[in-house]
């Protein structure tokens, strides 16, 4: 019997190591992940937004992954990443996934912890086993290149503000804003400038509240930041805006390669192996596996 997602977060708690949470929204991505993991042999998290999921189709996704996990018993995970509404939740519990990012951090705070809250208990009805994640703070939205540093970026999550929602709402998993944002600026996507965390609140945030924690929007973020912040509390960091990147050149370079190929499978595994390599990189830095 495979180990649960709450087991395998304990776990890498204490093996001092993250687990990687990459967005998939085709089978390029979700095959790139799988292979990824599965060659370094390390749990991994596939996550999908509501635009991701509308477009691959809730259950079809449920069933993508779940078919992975059963035929190779594998760690392989599906959140429902950042929805923004309980109706949207519940569809994701009750198509299997094994993790809902509850998002309504755009909200006043009081509201956000009522309606987490209400969540919550909704969502364990459901699937007693299902990991909830609440978000406080901002980081901006948009796994894109933005032209400018999103100025929600610099609202970070209070320690105060932060127990006080994990201990109302009951929520396994927090997603504070420390320093990281979705999306690159250009100067992040050329390589120029590195995104840079807050480790001391994260440190204070984790002794306060004790519980999982998410870093988003991790793109871009200078290596030795997330290794820190690894550390420092954090158990699982997202990765989507370097993925897509490196699925739209793997693309062109699979296309161009190919010129008078029509074969979808003769083209798209250019796009495989250039998602696999980005994926591969950031699962060795976060669990140290493959680096010696
Ligand atoms: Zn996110």
């Amino acid at each position: 019997m495979a180990m649960t997602l709450r087991e395998i977060l304990t776990r890498a708690q204490a093996d001092g190591v993250a687990i990687g949470h990459f967005n998939v929204s085709d089978l390029v991505l979700l095959k790139a992940v799988f292979a990824a993991a599965r060659q370094l042999q390390v749990p991994v998290i596939v996550g999908a937004s509501e635009a991701e999921r509308a477009f691959v189709g809730v259950r079809q996704l449920a069933a993508w992954v779940r078919s992975l996990r059963e035929e190779f018993d594998y760690p392989i995970f599906l959140n429902a990443d950042h929805t923004h509404s309980l109706a949207g939740a519940v569809e994701a519990a009750r198509a299997g996934f094994d993790s809902v990012v509850f998002d309504l951090s755009a909200l006043p705070f009081a509201e956000n912890l009522q309606q987490t809250q209400r969540a919550v208990e909704t969502l364990r009805s459901i699937s007693p086993a299902i990991i909830i994640e609440g978000e406080i703070g901002n980081i901006g939205s948009g796994s894109e290149i933005h032209d400018n540093v999103p100025a929600s970026a610099l609202d970070l999550t209070s320690v105060g503000d932060a127990k006080h929602f994990v201990e109302s709402t009951g929520v396994d998993v927090l997603a504070p804003a420390v320093g990281s944002s979705h999306g690159m600026t250009r100067s992040v996507a050329d390589g120029h400038a590195r995104k840079h965390l807050d480790l001391a609140r994260i440190r204070d945030i984790k002794a306060a509240t004790n519980v999982f924690m998410t870093l988003h929007g991790a793109s871009g973020t200078q290596d030795e930041d997330l290794t820190n912040s690894i550390r420092a509390g954090i158990n699982i960091i997202h990765i989507n805006t370097e993925l897509r990147i490196a699925w739209k050149q793997g693309l062109l370079n699979g296309l161009a390669r190919a010129d008078h190929e029509l074969a979808a499978y003769k083209i798209l595994p250019a796009a495989v192996d250039s998602v696999q390599a980005v994926v591969s990189a950031r699962l060795r830095l976060f669990t140290g596996r493959g680096q010696e």
